[in-house]
């Protein structure tokens, strides 16, 4: 019976060495080793077999099984492979046909303005820093001379996650961790995001904000006045008239707004701008000493201006966006006109 099993296996595998496709190659594994196959019928013969040579025969026609089993499979990669080969050989490829087209991705509208805007301060000598989203109760408002029951802290609605830590609602804090370390002159500018729970046509609970800051001995509201005069000629257009209006900050004095002309109607008035003819871009002021006392600077030695402002808005009056959540929806009909 030894002698059959070892037979068996030999002509199996010849047989399989000389298969030529799929069919035959099954067609001899159901021959041999399938539930009917020459295999098992030699196994029926087993009980005709004295009991002590049985394991050992049982032992080999399972050696033989697993390894007939294996060369089945080993054939049939075999064959596979030659038929792609082949199939390859026979295709031809119409290397006219046009190809599919790559949608290329776009830089988005804020990323774009943010970076131009950032590119004209840094030709002015202006750094690029910038701090944590998440922010301590002290850098965003305290160190800023708004301390806890301040009037001022109802100017901006803040997202608080604990008592003391708060989304930043601006990105003045950067300012106070940057004087903080470094001693003047002080030239840097501060791009990132912001947070306050408000949301409608003018405003989305996130936003973008840019921040300068310039320290140094000499400087004057003439220096504030200088730059940003340049700038707003720079990101608009050099015909744009500007004016700075007295307003109200806690972190400087005095404190000043810019506003454009109307980009909408050019001063005419319209919609866009209450008919007034003009636009707010931009807060700005000189840094208030209470601030330089904070960080250890001596306001009697330096003096400096800061300035912000909101990305979104400059974005939509550059483009003549009405509705800034436009920004936000990613509708690739919006962006892809960017
Ligand atoms: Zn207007």
């Amino acid at each position: 019976m030894k002698k059959e099993l070892e037979e068996l296996q030999k002509k199996a595998s010849a047989e399989l060495n000389s298969a030529k496709n799929r069919e035959e190659i099954q067609a001899i594994k159901t021959k041999y080793i399938g539930r009917k196959g020459l295999l098992t019928q030699i196994l029926r013969t087993l009980k005709e077999v004295p009991p002590e040579e049985r394991p050992a025969l049982g032992q080999l026609s399972n050696v033989i099984k697993a390894s007939l089993s294996a060369k089945v499979e080993d054939a049939l990669r075999d064959i596979d492979l030659a038929m792609k080969d082949e199939a390859l050989l026979e295709e031809t490829i119409d290397v006219t046909l046009p190809g599919r087209g790559v949608k290329y991705g776009k830089i988005h509208p804020i990323t774009r303005v943010s970076q131009e805007i950032c590119e004209i301060l840094m030709n002015l000598g202006f750094a690029v820093v910038e701090g944590p989203e998440v922010e301590f109760d002290y850098y965003n408002f305290e160190a800023l001379n708004i301390p806890k029951d301040h009037p001022a802290r109802d100017m901006q609605d803040t997202f608080y996650i604990e008592d003391d830590i708060v989304l930043r609602t601006h990105t003045s804090p950067v300012q106070v961790r940057i004087m903080e370390k470094q001693k003047p002159p002080v030239r840097i500018i501060s791009p990132g995001k912001v947070y306050r729970p408000d949301s409608d046509v003018s405003h989305t609970p996130m936003f973008h904000q840019i921040e300068g800051l310039l320290v140094d001995k000499g400087i004057t509201f003439g220096d504030l006045k200088g730059v940003l005069t340049y700038f707003v000629h720079q990101v608009f257009d050099k015909d744009t008239d500007i004016r700075f209006r007295p307003s109200f900050f806690p972190f400087t004095e005095p404190s000043a707004e810019v506003d454009i002309q109307c980009v909408m109607c050019r001063g005419e008035g319209c919609r866009v701008c209450g008919q007034s003819g003009w636009l707010e871009i931009l807060g700005s002021g000189m840094v208030d000493p209470e601030v330089f006392k904070v960080v250890g600077y001596d306001p009697e030695v330096v003096s400096g201006f800061a300035f912000g402002l909101g990305v979104e808005r400059i974005a939509m009056l550059k483009y003549g966006i009405s509705d800034i959540r436009l920004f936000y929806e990613n509708d690739q009909r919006f962006l892809k006109q960017f």
